[in-house]
């Protein structure tokens, strides 16, 4: 009797943010829809897979953070295999597949995913599937939708692969030995998993007859081939409702009703109506739609009228976080300027445990927004349990991978608190989430338009008018009236509510006791979903925490307002972002607008040392900042040409966008933007990096200007010592590994 053994695979995934793990869960869910038995872990359990003995095949899903950092439960993983005494051959039994997630807008793109990859081969581990990189600074699906849909064909390849080289081994194993009696067990598995891929490769050159090949993506005829027209206005049901195996996630195609979205019936009259975020277009208002698998609900969530439910202050683990008060806030912009910037000082005297130093930062932890939480329960219908508690578990008969209760969202809370310090409610949905939402809309145009937004046709308009904006859920709701979601599936999708990091703006030389930080307050445009635009979260809280009376523009005159608001913080590791050690070393800074922070600390910190020295000798200091305007929002203006005049600055360059020409200067050759002035002083600065050993420090907008400073020193390398883009990135990259080219970015 052949043994009903399921062919399986093993996913590992490595996600600080949620992301990764995401994929991971779905590749996971859709496995059993393609015959296959998936085993989901996080790298760091390693109690739950062995990759040491592992001889199915393995998909890694992993992003990376910070400066091309692996994410927190990744680093043991890295460490390990990073280990100089494995052998060259440790993972030679292993067959592996990976997706690398990342964001261009930062430094070493996809670097853990990357340096993972290049270990493994340096293993002798084999890839079965090509790695994806997949960039967030353009939308992640643009990548990971393509390399999903050709995931489990690669998977089934590498199965047989593995077959029937076992096969073959055991052949040889048997003919040498002279066996009389093989393992049978091990050749009915193989037959299995052949049978299996046959099967399924026929399924689906049979159901290709009949597509429609106009509507059919390019690279996915056989995943169109096994999907049904249904019609929007009836609800689909679990997983696309048609009872049909899915391929790469999509299992339903869904047939437009162009006339339903296109225009409104106004009384006899039809109107056109403009693209936006609840009302889409043709193409894609009459295209037959492939939407994500329905995600299966894991939790169970109760409401208890309890009496002796958790406090409702204060952010999560509060006991590890120290609460700090303000004891000084300064706008440093001036009122006509486009941004409003501030400078908060913290009182750290009291704790004696916040030790910090120049390029440090640290994290803030706000609550969401008290009336988008009270719009939030009026939404739900649930103002008078706001009180409740909230019970959480894990639903029994679940059929989601790996399923359990979200480690952020502890017993005996209330639903408010749950609302205000647990889930993260502005965070932009995803199309997962979109996609059960569907579920729980009742008119049919808004239906169609949220399986638009989550299909695979959609996603220009996903991007648009849901990513791009960064729009939350509320307002999503807000759009859709006839959409009314449970409170489940809010604590299904919504991601815990995160801490915002700043960087440090001050030395604990120059403010013994006191801790600065600087930030502008973010302003979220307005657009279609969000008519008013908005403030950021944490920015906009603190805005609106600080007395205003505490605020005196360009003044640095303490207060001692009696009742200063306090703020839950905690500081950062960080091992790089430093001062060189070396007095003796030059650096240079870039950092325009808020990026300048970090440098007030590396400066106020030199300043004292060259007080302490007078007879050392110190490296060159170079500042490049930029603004606006010099008069509007020159930030630390007097601080910074006070350092250059006494020396501890050696080199302040400063330069202004939005002004007209410069004394001293033509239009034609004003610098713009710091990277402007950078190539102003090309050799210089080259030769401080290329010849002296130096540092170079770049901090702020990770969008637009990190990239451009990164350009701008390839060009600058290529001239000055004459040698070709790829020469210049590699010595670009050695600066880099060197811990010589540093980044602290944001945006
Ligand atoms: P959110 O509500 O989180 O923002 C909503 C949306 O606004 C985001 O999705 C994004 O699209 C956009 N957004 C986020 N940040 C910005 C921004 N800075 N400008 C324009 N749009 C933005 N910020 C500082 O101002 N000063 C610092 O010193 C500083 N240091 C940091 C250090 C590190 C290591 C990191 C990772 C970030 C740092 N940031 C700093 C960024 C900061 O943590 C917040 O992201 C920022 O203040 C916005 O938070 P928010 O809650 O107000 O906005």
């Amino acid at each position: 009797m052949p043994c009903e053994v399921k062919p399986h695979f093993v996913i590992l995934y490595g996600s600080q943010k949620g992301q990764a793990k995401s994929i991971a869960e779905g590749i996971a869910e859709e496995a059993e829809g393609h015959g296959l038995v998936a085993e989901l872990s996080c790298l760091n359990q390693t109690e739950k897979y062995n990759l040491e003995k592992e001889n199915a095949p393995v998909v890694f899903i992993v992003s990376t953070t910070g400066d091309g950092e692996p994410p927190d439960n990744t680093l043991q993983f890295v460490r390990h295999i990073k280990k100089k005494s494995l052998a060259p051959d440790h993972y030679k039994h292993l067959c592996y597949a990976l997706l690398a997630l990342g964001d261009t807008n930062y430094a070493n793109f996809c670097n853990c995913g990357k340096t993972i990859d290049r270990r493994l081969q340096e293993l002798g581990a084999k890839q079965f599937y090509m790695t994806g990189y997949a960039d967030d600074g353009v939308g992640l699906e643009v990548v990971v939708d393509p390399w999903l849909e050709g995931l489990w064909k690669a998977i089934k390849e590498a199965l047989s692969k593995m077959a029937s080289d076992q096969t073959a081994h055991l052949k040889g194993v048997l003919e040498d030995s002279a066996k009389e009696t093989p393992d049978l067990s091990l050749l009915d598995v193989q037959l299995n998993l052949l049978s299996l891929t046959d099967d399924q490769n026929c399924g689906s050159v049979k159901s290709t007859v009949g597509t429609d090949s106009k509507n059919a993506p390019a690279a996915s005829s056989s995943v169109s081939a096994i999907q049904t027209a249904v019609s929007d206005r009836r609800p689909a049901s679990p997983a696309g409702g048609v009872g049909m195996s899915s391929e790469s996630g999509y299992v339903a195609r869904i047939s437009a009703s162009a006339a339903e979205t296109q225009t409104r019936d106004t009384g006899g009259s039809h109107v056109l109506l403009e693209g936006s975020l609840t009302c889409s277009l043709p193409p894609l208002s009459e295209s037959s739609l492939n939407v994500p698998a329905l995600p299966p609900p894991y939790l169970d969530v109760s409401l208890e009228d309890v009496v002796s439910v958790g406090q409702i202050d204060g952010p999560l683990n509060k006991e590890t976080l120290h609460e700090v008060p303000l004891s000084r806030a300064v706008q440093l912009t001036r009122q006509d300027s486009v941004k409003i910037t501030l400078l908060l000082e913290l009182d750290i005297s009291a704790y004696p445990e916040i030790v910090y130093q120049p390029g440090d930062s640290f994290d803030v932890f706000c609550p969401n927004n008290a009336s988008e939480v009270d719009k939030m329960l009026h939404r739900l219908g649930l103002e008078d349990k706001k009180n409740h508690c909230v019970r959480v578990s894990l639903k029994k008969d679940t059929k989601k991978k790996g399923a359990h209760v979200p480690p952020y969202i502890p017993q005996n809370i209330s639903l408010i608190y749950l609302l205000t310090w647990c889930l993260e409610i502005r965070s932009v949905p995803k199309k997962a989430f979109l996609r059960a939402l569907v579920e729980h809309t009742g008119d049919g145009v808004q239906r169609r338009r949220l399986q638009e937004l989550c299909s695979k046709q959609g996603a220009a308009d996903y991007n648009q008018y849901v990513r791009d904006p960064s729009l939350s859920i509320l307002e999503l709701l807000t759009a859709f009236p006839s959409c009314s979601p449970p409170l489940t599936l809010l604590i299904e999708h919504l991601p815990k509510l995160q801490s915002r990091p700043y960087s440090a703006a001050s030395s604990h030389l120059r403010h013994p006791g006191k801790l600065h930080f600087v930030f502008n307050v973010v302003q979220l445009a307005a657009c279609s979903g969000r008519p008013a635009g908005s403030r950021g979260l944490c920015t906009g809280w603190l805005f609106d925490l600080i007395n205003p009376s505490l605020v005196f523009p360009r003044k640095a005159e303490s207060s001692s307002s009696p009742a200063l608001p306090k703020i839950y913080m905690s500081l950062r590791a960080n091992c790089s972002f430093r001062p060189p050690a070396d007095l003796s070393v030059p650096f240079v800074m870039v950092g325009p607008g808020t990026g300048v922070a970090p440098f007030i600390g590396f400066l106020q910190q030199r300043e004292k040392e060259r007080q302490e020295n007078p007879e050392a000798g110190f490296g060159e200091t170079w500042l490049f900042f930029g603004c606006r305007h010099r008069d509007r929002d020159y930030l630390f203006r007097e601080e910074l040409e006070g350092f250059e005049s006494n020396g501890t600055l050696s080199h302040l360059k400063v330069c202004f966008s939005r002004d007209d020409q410069e004394e001293g200067t033509t239009l034609a050759v004003r610098p713009r933007y710091v990277q402007h002035n950078l190539l102003l002083h090309s050799q210089r600065i080259t030769d401080i990096l290329l010849k002296q050993n130096g540092y170079l420090y770049v901090c702020g907008d990770a969008k637009n200007m990190a990239k451009d400073v990164n350009d701008t020193l390839l060009e600058m390398i290529k001239t000055e010592i004459q040698v070709d883009q790829l020469e210049a990135m590699k010595r670009l990259a050695k600066l880099r590994e060197e811990k010589r080219y540093l980044q602290d970015i944001w945006g």
